[in-house]
């Protein structure tokens, strides 16, 4: 097939471009003061606006619009209306207010809100945000919209998002007036996120009612062949794959989504797509938009894209690496080193905030990460740990080891001297990467690995975001009063030095999946939090509640709402797993053992009868009667413990009941039925094995 690409690209988004060529100069102008100033649009204008993007949806196919949002359910929400109303005479007119592209106010008493909402009562309502661009699917106009209650609390991800860029920009742009940049009005918040996911068969998903209902597998023992011989890195794409992502790429890029990168994963049926990095609310949005591309191209494919962290389990888990960085209006990407001495200082110093911001706030930047689904990720196979340190590589580490000991940084090259000599440059590319550590130094931004693969990104960049803007801001405080001066490289450096000698133990460039960092790290009193319900009350600590308060994020109501809905979403999560364990069990598992053993009775019979030995067949016959009698316990121990974690009252134990004594269940009626699968002949076992499942696309 070829394809023209850039006839494609963005084909069906309002973006700049075509704002550009469509509204009258001075509606375009107004429309860009709002954006830039973050006033609100005047009527007139929105009117002239509303009525040009639906011409041009109009054009594009679109009878209906809606506003497209993301509440805290953890997908997208839209409810769809049509631009029809009725003329005179009978006839139809296609019409679309400014009101109705700026504000809509959905019936939205369903989605969570933590209580933040009464149902009876106050209702939500969804406003247009003009910095994510409108655009048209299936017929469709679709509007990217925050969504917030009448008393203007948050129900959604993207509000926070959006404050937290604000206030970021904020105080970098005052930061950087420090050194000099007084050019700079604007920073903002970048991201690509990286997406894995797996393509299995959809003949092998439907006959997997725990696939079906849970996104993952429940049961399963492992393939003889796993991932160990790595020969699924990188492979060329099988045909079946690569029309996938053909498709995919086409699609990604009619809704202006710059999909770059694809490759097979680690896992065997693992795969990647990147796209190119964005602004934080743009990449929220089409990481979002990617997703359900991705799931609704593989169907059309006879395929079933699973975006879940862990489906296999013995099989590397899928996460979304969040590359993030901030860039300036005037073009400058502040996480990179920089040419000139005043650069570099101010690089190191946006590094020490860093390196003190993720210190003193791993339990956020843990927490970003936490879900059901991720739990069985994180500290996995190949994935990050539940343990949040930093990885600078060796050279980056070098110099701030020589500032910290007052000494000159040397390379082969060239002394370093802070803010006197360049810095050396760093390796971009991957050779030189640490794989395993979960806050990564790339060479112009960080990586963060920890987050799920089937998150929304919202949640993690909110707190970076946050975390920047504070230590930015304490920063900015001390150092402030010596702009200017000629003592300020000092006053740089001493600061820098505090910093490293308070905060280092959160830098690791070792093997982060290694049981010795396990140790290293608690020597270190660096936090742990192995599950979502260990880490989620950290949430409302009052060291963390004060920076969401400074800043404008969240205030206390909305994040006791928002630990309170994780907490209730983790709580269904486990139940949902544990009633399908318990159905596919009793219905699919156990009557196939017990059927077996059955027939090996009667061949047992037959044969005694006829006076031929049959040892064999009462070997396997007592090995599983065993199994099944062991399986028949644990399903109704799992069905009496689901029980009593229903009665549990309060929320935070809830989820500590369903995670200690359900979960713990769960794995031993898994690890039963994984033994039963391995002694029962592949024609008689209900649901497809791992080695059909993963080897077979
Ligand atoms: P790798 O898999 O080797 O880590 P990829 O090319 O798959 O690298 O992904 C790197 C991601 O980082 C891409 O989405 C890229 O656009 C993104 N990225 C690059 N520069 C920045 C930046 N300044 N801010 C945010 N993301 C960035
Ligand atoms: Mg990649």
């Amino acid at each position: 097939m070829s394809v023209n690409i850039p006839e494609i690209f963005a084909c069906n988004v309002f973006n700049e471009e075509v704002m550009k060529t469509r509204l009258p100069k001075n509606v375009y102008k107004n429309f860009k003061k709002t954006v830039r100033y973050n006033e609100p649009l005047d009527m007139t204008t929105a009117d002239v606006l509303a009525n040009a993007i639906k011409e041009w949806a109009m054009e594009k196919g679109a009878t209906h619009y809606t506003h497209w949002f993301q509440p805290m359910t953890g997908s997208t929400a839209e409810k769809h209306d049509s631009f029809i109303t009725p003329g005179s005479n009978g006839m139809a007119l296609m019409e679309f207010s400014g009101k109705a592209l700026v504000k809509g106010e959905p019936d939205a008493s369903s989605f969570p809100s933590g209580g933040l909402r009464q149902t009876s009562s106050a209702r939500g309502y969804t406003a247009w945000d003009p910095t994510s661009y409108c655009f048209v699917k299936e017929g469709s106009l679709y509007i990217p919209t925050v969504f917030v209650s009448y008393t203007g609390e948050v129900l959604d991800k993207k509000t926070p998002l959006l404050r937290s860029m604000q206030a970021l920009s904020k105080t970098a742009v005052r930061f950087l007036k420090l050194f000099g940049n007084d050019r700079v009005t604007q920073v903002t918040s970048t991201v690509g996120a990286e997406q894995e996911y797996f393509l299995i068969d959809k003949k092998m998903y439907d006959q997997r009612e725990d696939l079906i209902l849970t996104g993952r597998t429940l049961f399963g023992a492992k393939p003889p062949k796993g991932q160990e011989l790595d020969d699924q890195y990188f492979a060329n794409l099988r045909p079946r794959i690569a029309a996938y992502m053909e498709e995919l790429d086409i699609e990604l890029w009619k809704l202006g989504i710059f999909s770059k990168t694809k490759h097979n994963e680690v896992a065997p049926a693992q795969h990647e797509m990147a796209p190119i990095f964005t602004t934080s609310n743009l990449g929220t949005d089409q990481n979002e938009l990617a997703m359900e591309v991705m799931e609704k191209v593989a169907l059309r494919h006879g395929l079933v894209c699973l975006l879940h962290e862990k489906p296999f389990e013995g099989v590397n888990g899928s996460g979304k690496h969040n590359n993030w960085s901030m860039s300036t209006n005037d073009g400058q990407n502040l996480l990179d080193p920089g040419d000139t001495p005043m650069e570099n200082l101010q690089f190191l110093t946006i590094l020490c905030a860093l390196i003190k911001g993720v210190d003193e706030y791993a339990d956020l930047m843990r927490l970003s990460a936490a879900s059901a689904g991720n739990d069985h990720r994180l500290g996995a196979d190949e994935a990050p740990p539940a343990i949040v340190s930093m990885f600078l590589g060796e050279e980056l580490d070098a110099v701030l080891q020589a500032i910290e000991n007052d000494e000159v940084y040397k390379t082969e090259a060239k002394a370093f001297e802070i803010g006197v000599d360049a810095l050396p440059s760093f390796p971009k590319d991957s050779t030189d990467r640490n794989r395993t550590s979960p806050f990564a130094f790339t060479g112009n931004r960080f990586e963060f690995r920890m987050v799920g693969s089937s998150d929304n990104i919202a949640c993690p960049n909110v707190l970076l975001n946050t975390i920047v803007s504070e230590e930015l801001d304490q920063f900015t405080e001390i150092l402030e009063p010596f702009k200017g001066s000629e003592g300020f490289e000092q006053e740089v450096k001493k600061l820098l030095k505090k910093v490293l000698k308070e905060h280092r133990r959160i830098i690791f460039n070792g093997d982060g999946y290694s049981p010795e960092w396990v140790k290293e790290a608690e020597r270190r009193g660096l936090p742990n939090y192995a599950s979502t319900v260990d880490c989620m009350p950290h949430y409302t600590d009052e060291k963390n509640m004060r920076i969401f308060r400074k800043f404008g994020i969240y205030n206390q109501n909305e994040l006791t709402a928002r630990t309170e809905i994780h907490l209730e979403k983790y709580s269904k999560t486990v139940r949902i797993e544990g009633r399908t364990m318990v159905e596919m069990a009793r219905k699919q598992l156990l009557p196939a053992t017990l059927g077996y053993v059955q027939t090996l009775c009667e061949s047992i019979a037959t044969k005694n009868q006829i006076g031929i030995k049959s040892t064999t067949e009462e070997k396997i016959a007592n090995k599983l009667s065993d199994l099944a009698e062991k399986l028949y316990d644990s399903i109704e121990r799992l069905e009496q413990r689901i029980g009593e974690a229903n009665k549990v009252k309060d929320i935070q134990q809830q989820a500590e009941f369903f995670h200690d004594r359900v979960l713990a269940e769960m794995d031993i009626m898994r690890t039963v039925a994984d033994e039963i699968e391995l002694n029962m002949p592949a024609s008689q076992w209900p649901i497809p094995a791992y080695s059909e499942i993963i080897y077979n696309v």
